[in-house]
């Protein structure tokens, strides 16, 4: 039997186990994939005995990634310019990390659009600067845009972004004081919130939208509600919407086929089944 795993502390509201469980079952898989708190002054040890436990690998989340990235023998190049792991395993006899969120968000993005959306978008507008937007900014970043726009409510840590994975970038990477949104919207042809705004719990995210191009696409990683007050005030101007969930899903594939040797498929029945969770807890 094959097993993975999530680890983090707090770790019992993660749905990846149940994503990965209906995987399991759907493939006829004899595997397993479980939550296993671990408090951060023991993730050095649970990383060295992980392997001896019977794990293949498995995700990694809040609050490990940064020590993952900085704990792991072998690393993506895609983990290593976002800076952050979030799924593990075994290679050629030592721990390689990824950072999978990149692919989840542009797996989604490329779905809900259509292939060939770049060829609308001159500028993206990417808002908040923690540890997802710099997976979001790594994924836009492989793309033919001309220009991104990152602006966050502390401008200095836009500006680390920036700094950061502005090294080798085909596309220009700028920031955007978050007083000046009102000024960069009317140029952004795809706007992406990555702040934890609109969240269930948190105050909304409140954007002009009535200047954005016609022909703009507005997506939220935010995903508990699933439509966002940003989401459904895009819709209410007629803009093309991305929702949360679809990154959610297509982050945990690479881990899957990984671990378990099988690519899933991220199909409505999954969607649905994670939808129904998050809407019974609310
Ligand atoms: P994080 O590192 O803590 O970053 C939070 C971001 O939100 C920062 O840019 C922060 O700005 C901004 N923010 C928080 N409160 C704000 C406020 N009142 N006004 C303006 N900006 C505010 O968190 P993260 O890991 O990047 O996650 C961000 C969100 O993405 C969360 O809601 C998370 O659930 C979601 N997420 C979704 C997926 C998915 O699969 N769909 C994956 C990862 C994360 P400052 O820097 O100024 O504090």
């Amino acid at each position: 039997m094959t097993k993975a795993f999530v680890v983090g502390h707090p770790i019992k509201h993660s749905r990846s186990p149940l994503i990965h469980g209906y995987w399991l079952k759907q493939y006829g898989i004899d595997g397993s994939y479980e939550r296993i708190d671990v408090a951060p002054v023991k993730f050095g040890d649970f990383l060295k005995d992980f392997r001896s436990q019977g794990f293949a690998g498995g995700n990694v989340t809040i609050p490990h990634k940064e020590m993952a990235f900085l704990s792991v023998e072998r690393r993506t190049e895609r983990a290593e310019r976002v800076g952050a792991v979030n799924t593990l395993w075994f290679e050629d006899g030592v721990i390689w990390g990824d950072n999978t969120d990149v692919i989840g968000f542009m797996a989604h993005l490329d779905a809900s659009l259509g292939k060939g959306w770049e060829q609308d978008v001159d500028t993206a507008l990417v808002l908040g600067a923690g540890g997802a937007a710099r997976a979001v900014v790594a994924g836009l970043q492989d793309r033919p845009l001309k220009r991104i726009l990152v602006a966050n409510r502390t401008l200095s840590k836009a500006e680390d972004l920036v700094r950061d994975l502005r090294p080798g970038s085909s596309v220009a990477l700028e920031t955007s004081a978050w007083e000046a949104l009102g000024r960069v919207i009317p140029h952004a042809q795809l706007i992406v919130n990555t702040t934890s705004l609109g969240m269930a719990g948190q105050p909304p995210l409140t954007l002009d939208l009535s200047r954005v191009p016609r022909n703009a696409a507005v997506a939220d990683i935010v995903y508990v509600p699933l439509e966002t007050p940003l989401l459904s005030a895009a819709a209410a101007q007629g803009l093309r919407t991305v929702d949360g969930l679809g990154m959610l899903l297509h982050q945990a594939v690479p881990g899957f086929k990984r671990w378990f040797g099988v690519t899933p498929e991220v199909t409505p029945e999954l969607r649905a089944l994670i939808l129904a969770d998050i809407e019974g807890h609310r």
